[in-house]
């Protein structure tokens, strides 16, 4: 859809720290993480939310999540996760997409929010991911 940023980033017009991706869907790094490796997972297709989205499409996120998270929890070695869907008010951009927010034992939410500012470059994160 045109004027669409998660459009755009599946088109290429813009760039993403992509993690994954298969016919379906694809996923990348937040922008603004809440926590080290805060990943979003998108349909391809242009769905604006949980109430467009074909449930099969949604099955297959929810599934790609779960090997995601495995994933995620060898390379960053984190202790949890946190799944997460906004919608209406809450859901700033209107292209349906599942958060997945690795969570790590001993930091409580408001250490990330220091360590937001202090996270020198998501760059490295996403070496750790890709590479490791
Ligand atoms: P929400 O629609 O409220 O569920 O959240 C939208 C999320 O998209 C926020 O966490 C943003 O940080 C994230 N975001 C916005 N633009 C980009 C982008 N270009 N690349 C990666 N993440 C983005
Ligand atoms: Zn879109």
């Amino acid at each position: 859809m045109k004027d669409c940023i998660f459009c755009k980033i599946v088109n290429g017009e813009i760039p993403s720290m992509k993690v994954y991706e298969d016919d379906l869907c694809m996923a990348y790094l937040d922008i603004n993480p809440d926590t080290d490796g805060h990943t979003l997972i998108i349909p391809k297709e242009h769905y604006e939310d949980i109430y467009e989205l074909p449930k099969d499409v949604l099955e297959h996120i929810f599934n790609v999540s779960k090997n995601l998270m495995n994933d995620l929890k060898n390379k960053l070695k984190c202790s949890g996760y946190t799944l997460m869907i906004n919608y209406g008010s809450s859901q700033e951009v209107k292209h349906f997409h599942l958060h997945v927010k690795p969570q790590y034992k001993d930091k409580k939410f408001v250490e990330f929010i220091k360590h937001k500012e202090l996270l020198k470059d998501i760059n490295e994160v996403h070496k750790i991911i890709k590479e490791a």
